[in-house]
Parts: structure tokens; sequence; C-alpha cells
């Protein structure tokens, strides 16, 4: 609890320390972090144009056989790679201590998430050069209205039903692969590595050995977004178990801090 100060009446409200607080502010509030946003969709622009030119450039690995007679087409997550969540995290620290999935849906079903910088104008772009957009998220079929709402709010292009591929069992690797016997996939774009490359949801050490074996495609077909608040980066610290009490999750994660 805050001291109070010589003077001052008032008590100051207690203050709990919570493991989001630099992140969230960070995301939500800092230049760098725009910067870094309109950095990366402004190069995800410039690739869109080489991609365009080059009939043999493919972002998927599911992607295989004859492509130069696909029509083109690119692939994003949503949440904090188009949609900024920063208001739930911010949630969670003042007045939920963690994730659920009943009050994310909550939070979801305001339809309020502004655009990540640059998402817009990036999307918009790849839209007026006839690229297909497909949004493909973690967020499960019950949210599929809310999210309409949210994106058409913002004035993104959403192709309809076909343009939002949500969470109803079918894995990321399988949406990439089902897309790409139609289109040619130009550009993935997300903020967690299992929305460009499958077995992804491992350990910390594997997860950056397989981000190395594909060290040639970042910055080109695979646009990466930063996201220090949350993912699978974080829940790869304690084997991805949820359910454990926050308490234990961070203790899981102090132990492999290396000094
Ligand atoms: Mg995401």
């Amino acid at each position: 609890m805050f001291a109070v100060l010589p003077g001052c009446s008032q008590q100051a409200p207690r203050i709990d320390a919570h493991e989001m607080l630099n992140a969230t502010l960070w995301a939500q509030s800092s230049a760098e972090y725009e910067a870094v946003t309109l950095q990366v969709y402004r190069l995800a622009r410039d690739n869109l144009d080489q991609a365009l030119a080059d009939p043999h450039w493919s972002a998927a690995l599911e992607q295989t056989g004859d492509t130069t007679g696909l029509p083109p087409a690119i692939m994003l997550d949503l949440d904090e790679t188009v949609l900024d969540n920063t208001d739930y995290e911010a949630r969670i620290i003042r007045r939920l201590g963690k994730y659920s999935r009943a009050s994310f849906a909550d939070w979801c079903r305001e339809a309020d998430a502004p655009a990540i910088p640059g998402a817009k104008e990036f999307l918009e772009y790849a839209a007026e050069r006839n690229v297909a957009v497909f949004y493909y998220s973690a967020r499960r079929e019950n949210l599929r209205d809310c999210t309409t709402r949210n994106l058409r709010a913002l004035q993104l292009p959403l192709a309809g039903e076909t343009g939002l591929l949500l969470n109803d069992g079918t894995s990321k690797s399988e949406y990439r692969a089902m897309i790409a016997r139609k289109y040619r996939i130009l550009l993935l774009v997300g903020d967690n590595l299992h929305d460009f490359v499958d077995g992804a949801r491992t350990d910390p050490s594997r997860r950056r050995e397989l981000a190395r074996r594909h060290a040639d495609r970042w910055g080109r077909e695979w646009i990466v977004l930063p996201n220090p608040m949350y993912g699978h980066w974080e829940s790869a610290f304690y084997g991805f178990d949820y359910q454990l009490p926050r308490e234990e999750q961070l203790r899981r994660k102090n132990l492999q801090l290396q000094e």
C-alpha cells in the first residue's frame, strides 16, 4: 500500500502488482508500440507488392503444387494483430486478476476494440488490389456476431462469413491448408508462432528453435507483431496449464528466468 503523504487526508488506493502492467501500458499507450505496428504494416504493404509481382511467392508451408493460377490472399490473426485488446488486459489488471473465457467473451460482445495502428490502411491497400482477406482467430464460433460487428464498425474489409475463420476445432494449420487449396497465400500476419507454423504449442526453447528454423521467412512472407502481454510464449512457461493458480504460474515463470 502507498504511504499516505503528510498533509494528505485521503488514503491512496491499494495498488496490487500485476505481471501484465508494464506490457499492457506499453502496448496501450507508448509511442514506441505505435511506431512498431506502423513499421510492421508498412513492411507488410511493401512485401505485398513484391508477392503480387512474383507468381511463385507463397507464405504458407501448407501450400503445395502449382499456385500460379490461384487468386491471391492474405491471412491475419485478429487479437493483437488487427484488433487491439488492451482494454481487456487493463480489466484483468484492475479487476479480474486473470483471463477467463467468460470475461473475454463479455468484453468481445462490447465489439469496441480499436484497430492496431497501421492495420486498417494495410487491409484497405490489400483489398484495393483484389487480394482476398481472411481473418483466422482463436475466438470461438459463439463470438462470430460480435466479432463481425467489431470489424464492420472499424470498416475493415470483410468478405462475409467466409472471410472470418473462427475456432470450431479446426487448427490454424488446417485453416492455412484449406485456404491454400483455393488461393495463393501471400502473407501471414500474427502475434503468435502458431499463426505461422504448426507445432508451436511446445516449450520455450523448442518454440525459439522453430522460429530460428524459419529465419528467412520473418519480415518477408511472415509478418509478426509484438505481444508482450500474453500468448503461447507466456503459457509455455507453465506447460499451458491454464487451471493453475496465478501464483503458481508466476512461481514457475520466475524459476525460468536466466541470470
Ligand atoms: Mg493474436
